[in-house]
């Protein structure tokens, strides 16, 4: 009983899950995270979002332990950049997943940009997870590229901070 407890109402680990990841803009600035993106202006320019939106998405999500806030030189200026931190990182097979979802049962007017990633070791693509698809082999963050839209340009994913 003291386990099955735990999956009542919103304490079970799904339900805390969501209540970090499940806002829609948190998803895709964590997606814009995975892929490299780190300053304000450029999540701004991305994904065309109102700047006291993504402020406030931004400070939730390094509240929540899903980014941390890293100073950065911008020409005389210190200025402050947002980095993945290893719990953000560790988002990535459920970003892959809600794509590889999403571009199976949602209709996009445009061409469809599913999360496209690679184990470079063996050069296939895999999803991300504990081993390989293809390989086997127990997969590393930085053995795991993406490739780039409308390109088989294999890119590394952003590291993490600790
Ligand atoms: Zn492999």
């Amino acid at each position: 009983m003291g386990r099955r407890s735990s999956w009542t109402g919103t304490s079970c680990p799904i339900a805390r899950g969501a209540d970090v990841l499940g806002e829609p803009w948190t998803l895709v600035i964590l997606r814009d995270a995975h892929l490299g993106t780190t300053r304000f202006d450029d999540f701004r320019s991305h994904l065309g979002i109102a700047d006291n939106v993504l402020a406030s998405r931004l400070a939730r999500m390094v509240e929540t332990g899903l980014m941390t806030r890293v100073p950065y030189r911008d020409g005389g200026r210190t200025r402050e950049e947002y980095r993945l931190t290893q719990a953000g990182a560790d988002t990535l097979p459920v970003i892959h997943a809600l794509g590889a979802w999403g571009d199976t049962y949602t209709n996009s007017p445009t061409p469809s940009d599913p999360l496209r990633l690679v184990h470079t070791p063996c050069g296939e693509p895999t999803r991300p997870g504990e081993k390989c698809d293809h390989c086997g082999a127990t997969l590393t963050r930085a053995e795991l590229h993406r490739l780039e839209h409308g390109t088989d340009d294999e890119v590394p994913l952003a590291e993490p901070v600790a």
